[in-house]
């Protein structure tokens, strides 16, 4: 809620509690070293006897990227759809979580229990494959989650969108609906997945000499439409990048991406192929420091060069905040006379996954709840996702705006708002899974903006005074009039061990903070700077 990532909801009857997704969220900037950002999980761990397990709608970060923190803590049955689940067990295994891991298979369209709970998978289309909704039957109703989605009528797996199974719940009643609000502010349907076609395979037919193309390394369903063209228009493919390779790997494994016979160039032979030949699918469509993509844009990528003619292809979505770093790669683009392709304005290169206004209301119309959540989205696409289904008249209830952390209780015949359960997020780095405190991102960001102050004096143990001149060392805040600041800095230093008695000066705990306060006093009086000061007290 309000946000777009860390999706986590919990599902509560009595003593029976079930989740649904484990999401994760990339930093802002701010966010200075922190790697991932997760949900606050107290609740769970304050019921985790409750907590009879987790279950996935779909494989992308957003709703499984918290997984490893998440079990690390509370290890209970996670349940997933086959592809899903190969992303978990990669993501597990990565963690050395995955021995301990309790990881089950579920079916569209096959029940499976989860405490008091059944649970009904039912198949959606998204950009990705093997996503569900999920169905809930509770003991009060049925619950239906849609997770992330669009309504294909003509996706490139095959699997459709099954509309009949939301009109079967429908007609039977539903409790409650939560659904993915994304694109309300989008009018009309998104196009399928297959609406990119014609223009790429315009592109890497008329192309004069290589294809460097990138998109989302989840995106499986695009990259098979770009193994179609380029087979289609006598080009071979290469894969480069990291997540792009490996995400290939599972998808060709399952059966999941079809790959001709010989289609393949390794990269380490892309530089003597034709380039006239060639489609490259490369990671880093979000220009994501040391990406495939940002390298190359440098002309710093082992395998790949991109020169004069060569055409490069942005197919994917420009995530709000990522505009900076993928605008600089693409002019780099520009710099080395490439053909650059990144919007639709000339052809459609890429599509959306989410389902748009038409999509939504055809949802809502499906399910008639009688009580309606939008999700997934921050608070003005669920404000607007709200008030579209008060415009449809189709909620027989209420629709309910919540935000992160508010708990609603159902009732035979009503809903109540109760008290807000702990929710927030904790900021991770990604390798260790050590949390890492609000306080250290404020002492990061302090260090940034302002720099760094080590006072240093010279205590002689027997004396008590000071042995030397303090000596005053600083990262990251003077430049030209630091002279005449350090001079000062010197003095009020002096004076404030000066002024101390003997037993201030035997504690290094007080004489510390003492320097501290006022040398903070007087460098923000000078320059309304608030640096770190570290006073380092040398017995001699
Ligand atoms: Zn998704
Ligand atoms: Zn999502």
């Amino acid at each position: 809620m309000g946000e777009f990532g860390m999706n986590c909801m919990a599902i509560r009857y009595g003593d029976d509690i079930v989740v649904v997704d484990a999401g994760l969220m990339f930093p802002e900037a701010e966010l200075l070293g922190v790697d991932i950002v997760v949900p606050d999980i107290s609740y769970l761990l304050e019921n985790r006897k409750h907590v009879r397990g987790i279950v996935l709608t779909h494989g992308h970060e957003d709703h499984i990227g918290a997984l490893p923190w998440v079990l690390s803590e509370l290890n209970v049955p996670v349940w997933a759809t086959e592809f899903t689940l190969a992303y978990v067990e990669d993501k597990l295994d990565e963690h050395g979580l995955l021995d301990n891991a309790d990881l089950r298979e579920m079916r569209p369209n096959e029940r499976f229990k989860a405490g008091i709970f059944t649970v009904h998978p039912i198949r959606v289309t998204h950009s990705l494959v093997d996503c569900v909704a999920l169905a809930i039957h509770t003991p009060l109703g049925v619950i239906i989650h849609t997770g992330d989605f669009k309504i294909d009528q003509t996706p490139v797996g095959g699997a459709p969108f099954d509309l009949h199974a939301f009109a079967r719940y429908g007609n039977e009643g539903v409790l409650a609906l939560f659904s993915d609000s994304t694109n309300v502010e989008r009018p009309g349907f998104t196009p399928s997945e297959r609406a990119v076609v014609p223009r790429l395979e315009d592109l890497c037919r008329s192309a004069p000499r290589r294809v460097v193309l990138s998109c989302f390394a989840s995106s499986i369903h695009r990259i098979q439409q770009v193994i179609d063209i380029a087979s289609r228009v006598g080009r071979k493919v290469a894969f480069v990048g990291r997540s792009m390779v490996d995400n290939i790997e599972i998808a060709h494994s399952m059966d999941y991406l079809r790959i001709p016979d010989g289609m393949v160039v390794r990269p380490q032979d892309i530089r003597s192929f034709d380039p006239k030949r060639l489609v490259i699918l490369a990671s880093g469509s979000q220009a994501e420091p040391m990406s495939s993509m940002s390298r190359i844009a440098v002309d710093n990528h082992r395998f790949v060069s991109v020169d004069e003619n060569d055409t490069v292809i942005l197919s994917a979505r420009i995530i709000p905040g990522n505009e900076k770093p993928i605008f600089r790669m693409l002019d780099n683009m520009f710099r080395r006379r490439a053909l650059v392709y990144y919007d639709n304005s000339a052809g459609t290169i890429h599509v959306s996954g989410h389902a748009s206004q038409e999509e939504q209301k055809l949802v809502l119309q499906l399910c008639k709840p009688k009580y309606f959540i939008p999700v997934h989205g921050e608070f003005r696409h669920l404000f607007r996702h709200a008030a579209l289904a008060h415009q449809l008249g189709c909620v027989s209830g209420e629709i309910l705006l919540m935000e992160d952390g508010q708990v609603v209780e159902f009732t035979e015949d009503r809903a109540y708002r109760r008290d807000p359960v702990t929710a927030g997020r904790v900021l991770v780095d990604s390798g260790s899974l050590e949390e890492i405190e609000e306080a250290v991102i404020r002492d990061r960001k302090h260090l940034s903006e302002d720099g760094v102050v080590v006072p240093i004096i010279a205590i002689d143990k027997h004396t008590g005074k000071m042995d030397m001149q303090p000596e005053i060392v600083t990262r990251g805040m003077f430049s030209d009039n630091g002279q005449e600041l350090m001079a000062g800095a010197r003095e009020v230093v002096l004076k404030t061990v000066e002024q101390s008695n003997a037993e201030e000066k035997s504690d290094w705990g007080v004489i510390k903070e003492k320097i501290r306060v006022d040398l903070k006093r007087y460098i923000n009086k000078h320059t309304s700077k608030r640096p770190l000061i570290l006073p380092v007290i040398l017995e001699v």
